[in-house]
């Protein structure tokens, strides 16, 4: 059985695609970092459904939890075979409000956090010789967004580490894409007042927010041999937003 490994996996988009990829016969690793109870309450749901899935407490800012999950994996599981690097704090405000801890947070998260993932499990798909690596940015991180430059810096940075992976993979057969979302209603958006929502949502082309389940869909794609032929690409999930 196919492992899969998706980090921020309790809530939102990360909670969207354990479900959707255990449908597709993966063993769901559900990382999370504080939500145990939504963490615990997926993983019965999953395993309810007849699919294996198990959950996993580790901090994505945190290159040793980060080495000690994919550790854990390897030697419960035997291989590691999709990783999707989902894990992510926003952060809004002008940039001359931001602290010093306020940036390292968000770009030892958003950032070192992808890539020290991506690495662990990029570990084990060479000596496997197969692998799958998904990494979701945000359509931010494609066209920055005022009052979120710290953010976009990260889910830019997402973005160009996933295309530069996907060269240095390709050899070995491993694959490794990026979905970047644009506005899906999850609690990470909790910033938002629902004037702003509906002020986004006006200008999205096909009129209406994302669900984590369209996210999901792509990544699912993505996860599929019906893919074997994409690499290194952005998959951008928006509605239109950004073109
Ligand atoms: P969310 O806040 O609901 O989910 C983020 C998840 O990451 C949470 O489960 C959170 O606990 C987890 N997380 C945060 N820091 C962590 C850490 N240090 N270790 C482990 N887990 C940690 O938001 P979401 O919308 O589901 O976000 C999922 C991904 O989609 C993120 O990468 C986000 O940047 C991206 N995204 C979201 C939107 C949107 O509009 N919702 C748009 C573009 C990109």
């Amino acid at each position: 059985m196919k492992t899969a490994i998706i980090s921020g996996a309790s809530r939102g988009i990360g909670k969207a695609i354990a479900s959707a990829l255990a449908k597709q016969g993966y063993a769901i690793i559900i990382n999370y970092l504080n939500s145990e109870d939504q963490a615990e309450l997926l993983c019965a749901k999953i395993r309810s459904s007849g699919a294996v899935a198990q959950t996993y407490k580790a901090d994505m800012s945190s290159p040793d939890e980060i080495k000690a999950m994919t550790d854990y994996v390897k030697e419960c599981y035997g291989t590691i075979d999709l990783i999707v690097a989902n894990a992510a704090i926003g952060s809004y405000g002008l940039l001359i409000d931001h602290s010093d801890s306020n940036i390292a947070q968000v770009i030892s998260t958003d950032l070192i956090g992808v890539i020290t993932l991506c690495r662990e499990g990029a570990k084990a798909m060479l000596s496997q010789k197969s692998g799958n690596i998904i990494t979701i940015s945000s359509m931010w991180g494609e066209v920055g967004g005022s009052c979120e430059s710290v953010y976009s810096a990260a889910k830019g940075g997402v973005i160009a580490f996933s295309k530069a992976l996907a060269k240095e993979l390709a050899p070995n057969g491993i694959r490794v894409n990026c979905v970047s979302p644009g506005f899906i209603d999850t609690d990470i958006n909790a910033n938002l007042s629902d004037a702003d929502k509906a002020a986004l949502v006006s200008e999205i082309p096909l009129g209406r927010a994302g669900t984590p389940e369209d996210v999901a869909d792509a990544v699912v794609w993505l996860s599929d041999d019906k893919s074997s032929y994409i690499t290194g690409q952005v998959i951008s999930v928006n509605g239109g937003l950004i073109i």
